[in-house]
């Protein structure tokens, strides 16, 4: 059974596409803090995330992996999404993504270009897509949120 492809409006289609031939922030940290690997076997995504996180903010961020269309630009629109915003900001931006995408909830304004996905939020098959680079992420978000006095290096 095919999996159903969502229709996005042109603007949206546009911006993707855009993001899957030229990835943002994709390859790898020097010195990342973090390593995380995440897969969708459902439609066979791979999500790879660097990222070094630093007083509870993500300095820099780097992604790699393979699948489709909707997973990698997803990724590439984190990584942009995210560099340079603290811990608790990116939670509250991934909560208000999944809002979208999984309640079908009206965008948050602080999704900004992110609302490209609202258009997944009827194919669950694609909210597991969209959703796999935020899921790598989690890890670091939930991790690291009171930061104590004396953040690690
Ligand atoms: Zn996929």
């Amino acid at each position: 059974m095919p999996i159903p492809e969502p229709q996005f409006d042109d603007l949206y289609r546009e911006l993707l596409l855009d993001h899957m031939r030229h990835p943002r922030n994709r390859g790898a940290l020097e010195n990342p803090t973090h390593r995380l690997d995440g897969v969708n076997p459902v439609c066979g995504d791979e999500v790879h995330i660097e990222v070094a996180v630093g007083d509870s903010e993500v300095r820099d961020i780097a992604f790699s992996g393979l699948g489709c269309s909707i997973s990698q630009s997803s990724a590439s629109m984190l990584t942009e999404n995210v560099k340079g915003k603290k811990l608790q900001d990116i939670a509250r931006l991934r909560d208000h993504f999944q809002a979208m995408l999984v309640d079908g909830a009206d965008p948050a304004p602080d999704l900004g270009d992110l609302e490209a996905f609202q258009g997944v939020a009827r194919f669950p098959v694609r909210v597991k897509c969209a959703m796999l680079p935020w899921k790598v992420l989690d890890e670091v978000i939930e991790g690291a949120a009171p930061a104590p006095q004396g953040d690690r290096q």
